[in-house]
């Protein structure tokens, strides 16, 4: 495993941080049968100058700053499948329980969910591994947890975004319902959430992604609200069975969808739809809610079970695959309050 910082022989530190135009060092990267998998995006190594190993954190890599957005992804490989792992926490705000329940974890008897500590957990894993990647998308939640926090570990979040390591996709308030609210309602609920990542995160935080993964159907009224805001695309995942299969069959799970007859293609919007509904592949979770065996890659070991599990991700990948006409194609790796 490669240290995260150091140091040259003319005694500059570097810091194990995020791709850049000029970066040399190698990709996290995995070449198995014309796949290319992208477990988390890419390490390289920035220089960080004048400073000692001691005071090299995410804070101050500064060099990082401008690569937040597509600037921060993996690059990819036109000539190989590339298949994009997003991890990702579907945090309802408001269902079982309420606002508040969800967010401290009470009332687990009713479900088990916490978003604090999904969010503290997170923002720990980002931080001790470069390569971890993460979005995060209902604002309710993470302005509850925003207010918790130090400001040492606000500024960290803020260098884990400016890097583009935490991405806020959809960055509404909450995931807002398409079939019965007034469009009133949809642009109040994102102008309070849009408002408070830029307050607090600044430009980085913008999302350009829709995520709308759990209204039950959608409709063009929001494809037009999203393009109108400046989004670059969509994804969302419930659609009635005999539509997605024929999408499926038909390869057209993408589209360009037309949000308006009246502001034309500036209306236009890319949209894909998920197609292992938001979830992980089975077999694949690894939460703590979750019963999945974890990678077991000890040949000494009677439950070694490596060898199936990469190949059984590797089934599910070519599975999916097969529908979609691009050579990009997202795995979410998430769930409910996972
Ligand atoms: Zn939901």
């Amino acid at each position: 495993m490669e240290p995260n910082n150091i140091r040259d022989g003319e005694g500059y530190w570097w810091h194990r941080g995020v791709e850049s135009p000029g970066c040399v060092h190698a990709h996290s990267r995995v070449r198995s049968s014309g796949m290319l998998l992208w477990y988390a995006g890419v390490a390289c190594w920035n220089k960080v100058d004048g400073r000692s190993s001691d005071a090299i954190g995410y804070e101050d890599n500064s060099s990082a700053r401008s690569r937040c957005g597509y600037q921060s992804c993996a690059p990819s490989d036109p000539n190989a499948l590339n298949v994009h792992l997003v991890p990702h926490s579907h945090d309802d705000v408001g269902w079982l329980k309420t606002v508040d329940q969800y967010y401290w974890g009470a009332e687990t008897y009713i479900q088990r969910a916490g978003v604090q500590y999904i969010l503290d957990s997170v923002v720990t894993a980002l931080h001790e591994n470069p390569d971890r990647r993460f979005i995060q998308v209902e604002t309710a939640f993470f302005h509850k947890w925003w207010k918790e926090q130090s400001e040492n570990r606000k500024e960290l979040v803020r260098e884990l975004v400016n890097s583009g390591r935490l991405e806020i996709i959809n960055g509404a308030w909450s995931m807002n319902d398409e079939a019965a609210v007034h469009y009133q309602s949809i642009i109040d609920q994102f102008t309070l959430g849009l408002r408070t990542i830029n307050d607090t995160l600044g430009e980085c935080g913008r999302p350009k992604i829709g995520w709308q993964i759990d209204p039950f159907g959608h409709s063009r009224e929001m494809a037009s609200i999203f393009s109108q805001m400046g989004y670059d695309g969509l994804f969302f995942s419930r659609l009635d069975w005999r539509e997605k299969n024929t999408r499926l069959f038909s390869n057209t799970p993408e589209m360009l969808w037309q949000g308006s007859p009246n502001l034309g293609d500036n209306s236009n919007l890319f949209t894909s739809i998920l197609y292992n509904h938001y979830s992980a592949p089975s077999g694949y979770c690894f939460d703590i809610l979750c019963t999945d065996a974890p990678i077991i890659d000890d040949v000494d070991s009677p439950e070694y079970n490596y060898q199936e599990k990469i190949e059984g991700f590797a089934s599910f990948i070519r599975r999916q695959a097969q529908y979609y006409v691009t050579n990009n194609i997202i795995i979410t790796m998430g769930d409910d309050f996972n």
